[in-house]
């Protein structure tokens, strides 16, 4: 067992929950590489409902910065992380300025698998990457999860896909601008609305949304983004079938004018991508030395609007076992911090499925 100075973590995944794991176990002096397949580029995103709250904790009092700060003391007011790719950027940011985080890109990981003294992960070039522990924080479709537990590794299909997309006030005609959050609820299809960047000024204000539609299950199979019971991947815009596109603008009649124009105006220029959802309710959080958080842990329809608050919360009781653990120096430590972090956070993963679940089941039959 190492001791405080030079425990070490592999963190696979570098989305939110990967980072935010990385964060909190840098933060008690643990070394953490974290392996992302993806490139360095900013990433686009959905907008994410709360997600401006407890951040702070993580990147501390001078881990806001950049323009989504600039903003806000403009303004006069705190910032809000409203979309993803504000969170993400703000994590990025606090992440690079973090000495004892190695942010790897292009390190796709392909297998994960421990010892009596560490745990690894192998991405797809062949390389080992060893720690005392592995953290999985490769999303709903993890590749640790097979790991964790291999008896139930995929996440299932819940019936039904969300079109998403955000519309700049610039392209918009709207009288009068929604004030808040609106859900509309239209047997087949449900639409979710809310304004992002509060502290942007008129003219360039944002409108988000997320269109629940469970009619569109044959399509999401043609284009294999469903294959069997489980999702594959989303339907990105340049994939939009032009027929499809039609369709959606005809729909979106049956929507409030500035959520009606919001969406049409997404449609045209293809700024909408199709997110089937998944679930996965588990039974387990850890195996040994590896651990899930985030999406790898527990899948849930961004209807609870929850998903990412878990994922902070994860990271932060993870962190915690940990660093009482290299404390303590023995060598079952960090498999009996991983229980313990197990202990902790499986009710609350198991009742943001569960939650979500009975709206699935209602929506999509
Ligand atoms: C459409 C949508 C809207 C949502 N809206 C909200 C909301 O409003 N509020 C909220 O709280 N939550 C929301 N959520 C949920 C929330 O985004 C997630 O729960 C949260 O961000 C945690 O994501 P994650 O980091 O665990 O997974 P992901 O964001 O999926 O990240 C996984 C990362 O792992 C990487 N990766 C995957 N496989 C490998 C591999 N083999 N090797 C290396 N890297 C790998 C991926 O490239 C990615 O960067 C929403 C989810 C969706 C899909």
């Amino acid at each position: 067992m190492r001791t405080t100075d030079h425990a070490a973590a592999v963190v696979v995944g570098g989305s939110l929950a990967g980072l935010m794991a990385a964060l909190g176990l840098a933060k008690f002096g643990i070394a953490v590489t974290v392996l992302e397949r993806s490139g360095p580029q900013p990433r686009g995103g959905a907008a994410l409902g709360g997600a401006e709250s407890n951040l702070h904790r993580l990147v501390g009092p001078d881990g806001l910065a950049g323009p989504e700060a600039t903003a806000a003391a403009l303004n006069g007011s705190r910032p809000h992380l409203q979309s993803w790719a504000q969170a993400h950027g703000l994590l990025r940011r606090a992440a690079a300025a973090d000495p004892h985080i190695d942010l790897v890109h292009g390190a796709r990981v392909v297998e994960a698998g421990q010892d009596e003294t560490s745990a690894w992960a192998r991405t797809a070039d062949g390389a080992i990457h060893r720690g005392d522990l592995v953290v999985g924080a490769d999303g709903h479709r993890s590749v640790v999860r097979r790991v964790v537990a291999p008896e139930r590794p995929d996440a299932a299909f819940a019936g039904y896909v969300i079109w998403l997309g955000i519309a700049e006030e610039p392209e918009l005609d709207v009288e009068a601008w929604p004030p808040g959050m609106d859900i509309f609820d239209a047997g087949a299809d449900c639409l979710l609305g809310y304004p992002l960047a509060e502290s942007a000024p008129p003219g360039r204000r944002r409108l988000g949304w997320a269109w629940f539609d469970r009619r569109r299950n044959d399509l999401l199979r043609a284009t294999g983004c469903v294959d069997g019971d489980v999702v594959q991947h989303s339907l990105r815009p340049a994939d939009l079938p032009a027929s499809l596109i039609a369709e959606l603008d005809a729909e979106a009649a049956q929507w409030p004018a500035a959520w009606r124009d919001a969406v049409r105006a997404c449609l045209r220029r293809r700024g909408v991508t199709g997110t089937p959802v998944a679930e996965y309710v588990p039974d387990r959080l850890v195996r040994g030395r590896i651990a899930l958080v985030g999406d790898a842990a527990h899948v849930s329809t961004p209807m609870t609007g929850r998903g990412f608050g878990v994922a902070l919360t994860d990271a932060e009781v993870l962190a915690d076992e940990v660093a009482k653990a290299v404390a303590e120096a023995r060598d079952d430590a960090i498999p009996a911090a991983l229980r313990s972090y197990q202990d902790r956070s499986l009710g609350r993963a198991r009742e943001l499925v569960e939650s979500g679940q009975r709206f699935s089941r209602s929506f999509a039959g």
